[in-house]
């Protein structure tokens, strides 16, 4: 790769370190600059802006409830048909989505759960218990449930507004609401890969009404498919225009599509300095979004280690139950399903970082802290 002076990257740093947002343009002379490592270096510049010297990863389990969904996104691998695919069906009653959150321990900050469209699980009458129960039994832990695309499917459900879904859902618990379902809003494009799923502007009124009723969220973007560096970059600054009216958003996450097993499989896969450079364009452009996380299980951990350098403030979680990610597995991810917190924080300090343990809402934990009284929720599983 051509490392030469590029003269657009001098006029993007006096607007970033000015806190002037980045246009479309300067998005489009980041995707294309020759000078990867000059790119790195802004970014890594305003992430240390953003946190210093810290990196942070969260000790959580990851369940997904349900793969039956019916939206057929083209994207998507591991929706599953419950009358066709009969062998592939994942849905567990609410008893054992409690006791897989349990059983490797409790000592964890965010239940991190999403799925499909499962017309039989995806009701307030499933869930208000379920994260009632939870939040007796660990009140350390975070809820962190459900996408946008999930609470749409309730409010029509039940016949709800937004507002009123989210004021049940917050009423049990609900802590945060996780980023995914955003794919990309650019209209024309998301008609093509998830038609039937949730629309851009309805994704971003529902984390806007979240922000309202106190309830903090991350984004995502899905890339490397049929989208244009346009379509990205008018994702980023929808976010970022969402993020000044309506402020709640902690982090950012890229997701790098996966092609195995779905209609999209022709793209491919991204490649690292796609993946690297998304990292550092997303830090630079999101100059109102406090975090960037490199997703291990997406881009995988050796990536995600070098996306440290280019903009990543964070790692996500450790996924550490006995139950298997689906999501990404089944679309042909080559990452584990767990990774213990000591190789976070190896990783994170190799690459001269500062590991912080923390939750769902980024308060800081030690990273030997533990809940107090954890032996009462196990009577409850039994319960
Ligand atoms: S991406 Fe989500 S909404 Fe779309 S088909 Fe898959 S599970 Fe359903």
């Amino acid at each position: 790769m051509t490392q030469g002076k590029d003269p657009a990257l001098v006029e993007i740093e006096r607007k970033v370190t000015a806190g002037i947002p980045l246009s479309i343009e300067d998005g489009l002379s980041l995707y294309r600059t020759p000078n990867l490592h000059e790119l790195g270096r802004l970014a890594r510049d305003q992430k240390e802006r953003k946190s210093g010297k810290k990196v942070f990863y969260v000790l959580n389990r990851y369940i997904n409830s349900t793969n039956i969904c019916y939206a057929n996104c083209r994207f998507c691998s591991f929706a599953v048909d419950e009358f066709k695919e009969k062998d592939r069906v994942v849905r567990m009653p609410a008893d054992e989505v409690f006791a897989k959150a349990l059983e490797t321990g409790t000592n964890f900050n965010q239940i991190h759960i999403v799925g499909g469209h499962d017309p039989r699980q995806l009701s307030l009458d499933y869930w208000l218990p379920l994260m009632r129960r939870f939040k007796e039994a660990l009140p350390h832990a975070q809820l962190s449930l459900f996408t946008a695309a999930e609470i749409d499917y309730m409010a029509k459900r039940h016949r709800m507004s937004y507002s009123e879904i989210i004021a049940q859902l917050k009423g049990a618990g609900l802590d945060n609401v996780n980023g995914g379902a955003a794919e990309i809003f650019a209209e024309e494009t998301r008609k093509k890969i998830c038609p039937n799923k949730v629309e851009g502007e309805s994704w971003l009124a529902i984390h806007e009404e979240l922000h309202r009723q106190g309830i903090a969220s991350n984004a995502t973007m899905l890339y490397g498919h049929i989208e244009s560096l346009e379509d990205r970059l008018d994702h980023l600054v929808r976010l970022r225009q969402s993020q000044e009216r309506s402020p709640g958003y902690n982090a950012f996450v890229p997701l790098a599509f996966h092609p195995d097993g779905n209609e999209l499989n022709d793209c491919g896969w991204t490649s690292g300095v796609d993946d690297i450079r998304t990292f550092a364009v997303a830090r630079l452009m999101l100059h109102n979004f406090d975090h960037i996380k490199a997703y291990w299980m997406i881009q995988g951990l050796k990536v995600c280690q070098v996306a440290l350098q280019f903009g990543a403030d964070d790692m996500d979680g450790t996924h550490g139950s006995t139950d298997e990610e689906m999501i990404y597995h089944s679309a042909g991810t080559s990452s584990g399903q767990h990774v213990d917190d000591r190789e976070f924080r190896r990783l994170i300090e190799e690459s001269g970082y500062v590991p912080v343990r923390r939750n769902s809402t980024y308060q800081e934990f030690a990273w030997d802290w533990a809940p107090p009284a954890a032996e009462g929720a196990y009577e409850l599983v039994r319960a």
